[in-house]
């Protein structure tokens, strides 16, 4: 493998036999190609393609036991008008990396005014690649937010993590008022629907099998989507900033995804495109196809472990997250790398 992406199905496998080797090489491959350059006065090396990921609250109405956001210290919310002024100043100081973005939470739909402000910054910055990640309850309420979504985001994705709404509602701690029959119309009659990606987060007691995938991935073609990401558990570090009960419950409950993809490669429905590998994620991206109808399939799997070490590296930063109280900083640790 030359670098960090590969067209060889044989680069794909090894990845998956070694893949404490393969984070190690990444996180290598990241310090030796980061980008030198300046933020606020202080020297940094960058990655050269950047995310902004803008955690747009801290709360949710769901209540996912699996939820990453199950940090060990206080989650602080701010007012509409400060974290969007916080965003735009965010994108000013960072945008001489020209970085892609991506919105997430906490839930987005459920603040339709912040997201439609922020939605506003992206345009008027022209930032690349938005994506939003959300579990959708709120398109319901107000179903406008999905026509200013549309034009200005590459991706929507949604969680849904069982293709049984009940099995679902019980997986995510409520009822998703985004039930399937709404998510189908959603997909066929909304031009969002070309750009809807369904998030699957594999689990004991969920998704855990290649029959439950397939069975999922054919619901997905039933109802259109095009586009299906299947992510295990993170690998989480005991000392760091995770819960201790989500660190056990993370490690009982994971579904490794090697023996998955191991059986789909049988699969004459699968065909491999690529693999890419970063410094703790790594993902290998298929087609399925059935019929006339075809998906993007993506297998995604990541240790944090790896994203810890990365924090103790203090000049080298692999992406920013603007936080819910309007703190920018190098790491999904609140308290780590902060910038501004
Ligand atoms: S829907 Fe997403 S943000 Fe909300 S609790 Fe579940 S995983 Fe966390």
């Amino acid at each position: 493998m030359r670098d960090t992406t590969s067209y060889m199905l044989e680069d794909a496998i090894h990845a998956r036999q070694d893949r404490t080797g393969h984070f190690r090489r990444g996180f290598d491959y990241l310090k030796q190609n980061a980008i030198k350059g300046t933020l606020l006065g202080r020297r940094y090396r960058f990655h050269w393609n950047i995310n902004l990921y803008v955690e747009l609250a801290s709360w949710c109405n769901g209540k996912c036991w699996f939820c990453i956001n199950r940090v060990n210290y206080r989650q602080d919310d701010t007012s509409d008008d400060r974290f969007v002024a916080s965003f735009e100043k965010a994108v000013q100081q960072v945008r001489f990396l020209d970085p892609t973005v991506q919105l997430a939470g906490g839930e987005p739909t459920i603040l339709p005014d912040r997201t439609r402000a922020v939605l506003d910054i992206i345009c008027k910055y022209r930032l690349r690649k938005p994506v939003m990640t959300c579990n959708g309850s709120g398109l319901v309420r107000d179903q406008g937010l999905l026509d200013s979504l549309a034009p200005v985001l590459d991706h929507l994705n949604i969680s849904r993590h069982h293709d049984d709404h009940d099995h679902l509602g019980a997986l995510m701690g409520f009822k998703n008022p985004l039930d399937n029959v709404l998510l189908a119309e959603i997909v066929r009659d909304h031009p969002i629907g070309e750009k809807l990606r369904l998030n699957c987060c594999l689990q004991v007691g969920g998704i855990e099998t290649a029959v439950d995938v397939r069975r999922y991935l054919d619901w997905a073609l039933d109802m259109g989507v095009r586009n299906v990401c299947f992510s295990t558990l993170s690998r989480l570090p005991g000392d760091y900033m995770y819960q201790e009960e989500f660190v056990r419950l993370a490690k009982e409950r994971y579904v490794d995804i090697g023996p998955v993809v191991d059986a789909i490669t049988c699969d004459p429905r699968f065909t491999f495109t690529k693999f890419h590998t970063g410094s703790h994620c790594m993902y290998e991206i298929w087609q399925y196809a059935r019929g006339d109808r075809s998906c993007v399939v993506v297998f995604a799997t990541s240790d944090n472990n790896f994203a810890r070490d990365l924090d103790d590296v203090d000049d080298l930063i692999e992406l920013f997250v603007l936080h819910a109280d309007g703190v920018l900083a190098g790491s999904w640790n609140r308290h780590r790398k902060v910038v501004a």
